[in-house]
């Protein structure tokens, strides 16, 4: 893995351990409290990894470090996290890491997450900030990076923020129906927390 590889996952398990406590309140108001708990273990294993998953290809660290939130976190969230990084592993394979190729990684990750979750955007989840990113990047692909990575963060933002007025539909936050709304959705905030880790990186090495 390059040095903004080891860099990244170093951005995504400190995101997630600053913000494991958000996370978990969140989860207490329409779930049953565990997810910064969860995806602190998932990426803390994740972190311990980091000399090994530096001496891999993107492709192929991006796919470890998947199976090990698949592994290590208990919650809907692991696997779901852990599918979104193999399949972008995958896709990625040897392929020269651009912007384009990172897009089409993505685009099939997410694919992989409506898959395992048997859902889509507009349920309330982690899929409501994970599509449309997707859709953002898809149409931002040829524009210079530092609008592209701008883009993204505004979208992710926005896309958060309307999981606020959703009635949930899949996962724990569907068994409260109308009376999860008015709240965020926490695998929405961990996405939304994970994508500008990853802006920001991404940012630096520009
Ligand atoms: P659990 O719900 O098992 O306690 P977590 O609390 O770690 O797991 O994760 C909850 C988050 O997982 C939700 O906020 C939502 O974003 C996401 N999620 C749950 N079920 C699904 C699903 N079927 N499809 C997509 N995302 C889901
Ligand atoms: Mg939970």
């Amino acid at each position: 893995m390059t040095a903004v590889g080891a860099r990244l996952v170093a951005a995504a398990a400190d995101t997630i351990r600053t913000h494991a406590d958000e996370l978990t309140s969140l989860d207490r108001a329409i779930g049953d409290g565990d997810h910064g708990i969860n995806l602190r273990r998932g990426f803390d294993a994740v972190a311990d990894q980091s000399d090994e998953l530096d001496a891999m290809p993107l492709g192929g660290a991006l796919e470890k470090a998947g199976m090990t939130l698949v592994m290590k976190v208990g919650g809907a969230s692991g696997p779901l996290y852990g599918s979104l990084l193999m399949s972008m592993g995958k896709t990625l394979g040897d392929s020269p890491v651009t912007v384009a190729t990172l897009a089409e990684a993505f685009a099939s990750g997410v694919e992989k997450v409506k898959a395992r979750g048997r859902s889509d955007a507009g349920a309330k989840t982690m899929l409501d900030v994970l599509v449309p990113v997707r859709e953002s990047l898809a149409a931002n692909v040829d524009r210079p990076v530092p609008e592209i990575l701008a883009t993204v963060q505004e979208v992710a933002d926005t896309s958060l923020e309307a999981t606020r007025d959703m009635i949930a539909t899949k996962g724990r936050a569907s068994f409260l129906g109308p009376r999860s709304r008015g709240h965020l959705d926490p695998g929405a905030r961990s996405s939304v927390l994970l994508i500008r880790a990853v802006c920001a990186v991404v940012g630096e090495s520009e």
